[in-house]
């Protein structure tokens, strides 16, 4: 495997970095995971426009010629598509605010960022079909994470306890919900649900990732124009009873739920809705 790391590409093993790295003593830093299929990277630019706006909300600034991520994860995959023959690549991209000589909370001067990247496996992209899908089975808990989820940061712990709170009882995904009892998104990706014929999914604020999979799926809704799609609040009661619910992510792109909390969701099957918009998203997803 060939990694990428502050400028050049390498074999993974022979990639290091400081322990005084500031991503690894504070988790003070950025990331992405951009899909790609057959060579092709989904909405590079929107990756790459995300990364940018997470950086500058924490202050990391990275020289223009250093930043180019699409040509990072291109360099990548023309490097690594030989020995993933399954052509179906995950880009991982991590910016950390780089190696400090001391351990000191405020943000150090001078420090030059630390930028790594490396390709791995992810499931294939295939037509969807709702005889074949299997569904998901999650649980709900309340979001014990902090108050700035938009910001996809490489402080990771609130989403692991989630994740392996899920994880450990053999089901899928941990889907999270606020004080007031209202559905953000879930520990890995966003959520979507089927209510009155309706699809919904929450507002983007502080609480959630703008996740790329819930952009492009909200845009193919629009442009193909079958279904109605409203972005609001979804109480934690109205996600339980909703006829479909799917959660979104670059890695499992638009994924139908059939269980919640060990209730069935709808009738316990894969959805209709779910199968005429994952086609929708199939269809566009390299138009973003
Ligand atoms: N929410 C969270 C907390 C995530 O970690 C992710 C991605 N891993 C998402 C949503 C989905 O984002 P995207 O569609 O950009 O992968």
């Amino acid at each position: 495997t060939i990694a990428y790391l502050n400028g050049e590409f390498k074999p993974l093993e022979q990639a290091q970095i400081s322990p005084m790295d500031r991503g690894f003593l504070f988790g003070d830093g950025i990331y992405e995971v951009v899909p790609s299929y057959a060579g092709k990277l989904v909405a590079g630019n929107l990756h790459a426009q995300r990364m940018n706006r997470g950086l500058s909300e924490i202050g990391i600034k990275v020289l223009a010629e250093e930043s180019n991520w699409v040509a990072i994860a291109e360099g990548l995959l023309a490097r690594n598509l030989d020995h993933l023959p399954d052509q179906n690549v995950g880009i991982y991209i991590h910016v950390s605010r780089g190696a400090d000589t001391k351990r000191f909370h405020a943000f150090p001067e001078g420090v030059k960022p630390t930028v790594f990247a490396f390709a791995f496996s992810i499931a294939p992209s295939a037509v969807p079909d709702r005889t074949q899908a299997k569904g998901l089975h999650v649980q709900t808990q309340e979001d014990l994470r902090w108050r700035r989820c938009h910001i996809k940061s490489t402080s990771l712990l609130g989403n692991v306890m989630h994740f392996q709170d899920s994880f450990g009882k053999g089901i899928n995904e941990t889907v999270l919900y606020n004080q007031d009892g209202m559905v953000t998104e879930a520990s890995v990706s966003n959520v979507f649900a089927v209510i009155d014929g309706e699809i919904v999914t929450p507002p983007l604020d502080n609480q959630l990732l703008p996740g790329i999979t819930r952009h492009i799926l909200i845009n193919s809704i629009r442009k193909d124009g079958q279904y109605q799609l409203v972005e609001r609040q979804i109480t934690l009661e109205e996600l339980k009873g909703a006829d479909e619910v799917w959660l979104t992510s670059s890695s499992k792109e638009v994924a139908p739920v059939v269980m919640i909390d060990n209730q069935a969701v709808g009738n316990g099957v894969v959805g209709e809705v779910w199968e005429q918009v994952a086609k929708s998203y199939h269809t566009h997803k390299f138009s973003f």
